[in-house]
């Protein structure tokens, strides 16, 4: 088993390119491989060849009094989803444990609502210690807005990553949500922050943002040091109020493109659509993102974990686990690892 890299817990290397370049990319102004291969060198320099995936577990479904566009669970959204109350301690735990024997790098725990009261934090915060303590996995936890004494209750229960999507950018916001502001967002990220949580933040493209909405909240998250973004590419369903979206598989890479880009060092991550927006560029995907979704989404089927695995393989990369890259997975490792010694250019920023 080799060694898994130190996560960091806030970003640190300068973006790569200016809002207007990443315009330009956006508009499709510039030819497409050329910003792959650039992204790509960010990647291999960042993280090698490794792909982290991340389970989701749906911990609470519906029974929410947001109104989130994109959201099936959302009031009044009659999407005919399975509602339920937030699961046990055991429940979770059995999805945990389940979650590491099928790979997991890291079990992201999801609950639907407008964020949790404190006796939900008691409980999630004993979950979290004990999947922490007993399996030695890592959790980021998605539990709506928070304040900076529950923030700091998570932290010390052993939480290492928050997830709290802006989505879309301040001007866009209140056309995709009425019950609660993009400020709403920025002060949890920011109570998490100032709690030591590392921050997961991303986008949902294709909900009728401009291409300038999608710049402001690459640059945004630079700005906020967030160092796991996940980037959704919007399928409507049945629930949903926002029921267009018109994406091609190159848009989408063109967009990952430029998140690695302004957030050379963070996890990029290509999220919910990656199936059935990118196609058959989802292997072009991982070379400039590192890390992604298997077994679904919340209410969304998505590709089953040895279809991830065989991807993976497929672009002579190795799945990251928790302890580091799995047993029959070394080659893969040590014949396409971007080190120093074989590729002295990608290094000259260092010296
Ligand atoms: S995204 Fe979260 S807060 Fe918004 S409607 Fe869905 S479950 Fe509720």
């Amino acid at each position: 088993m080799i060694a898994s890299v130190q996560e960091k817990t806030t970003s640190s290397s300068p973006s790569v390119i200016s809002e207007e370049e990443a315009l330009q990319i956006l508009k499709g102004e510039v030819p497409l491989l050329p910003i792959v291969a650039k992204a790509s060198e960010e990647r291999f320099r960042h993280f090698g060849n490794r792909v982290r995936i991340h389970i989701l577990d749906n911990i609470k479904n519906g029974y929410c009094p947001e109104d989130c566009g994109y959201c099936a669970q959302r009031k009044g959204g009659e999407s005919g989803i399975q509602e339920y109350s937030l699961k046990s301690p055991e429940e979770i735990w059995e999805d945990a444990k389940k979650a590491k024997e099928n790979g997991a790098y890291r079990f992201c725990m999801v609950t639907s609502g407008r964020g949790p009261t404190d006796k939900a934090v008691d409980k999630l915060a004993e979950t979290i210690s004990k999947i922490n303590g007993e399996l030695g996995m890592k959790v980021c936890l998605s539990a709506g807005i928070l304040d900076a004494k529950k923030a700091r209750a998570l932290k010390d229960a052993g939480l290492d990553r928050y997830n709290h999507n802006l989505n879309t950018s301040e001007a866009k916001y209140n056309e995709i949500c009425s019950t609660h502001t993009f400020q709403d967002r920025l002060t949890t990220l920011k109570a998490a922050k100032e709690a030591e949580i590392g921050l997961c933040s991303g986008i949902i493209v294709g909900m009728g943002e401009e291409l300038k909405d999608i710049v402001q909240v690459a640059f945004e998250l630079k700005r906020l040091g967030v160092i796991s973004i996940p980037v959704n590419f919007f399928i409507p369903i049945k629930g949903h109020a926002i029921q267009k979206s018109s994406l091609t598989p190159e848009f989408c890479i063109r967009v990952l493109s430029v998140f690695r880009l302004v957030n050379p060092d963070s996890e990029i991550r290509v999220g919910a659509g990656r199936e059935g927006h990118l196609g058959s560029l989802q292997s072009m995907a991982l070379y400039v993102s590192n890390s992604l979704f298997a077994e679904g989404y919340l209410n969304v089927k998505g590709s089953e974990m040895e279809q991830t695995m065989n991807l993976i393989r497929d672009c002579n990369m190795v799945p990251e686990f928790t302890e580091g890259i799995p047993e029959g997975w070394e080659d893969y490792e040590s014949k396409f690892l971007y080190d120093e010694k074989n590729f002295p250019e990608l290094y000259k920023h260092k010296k």
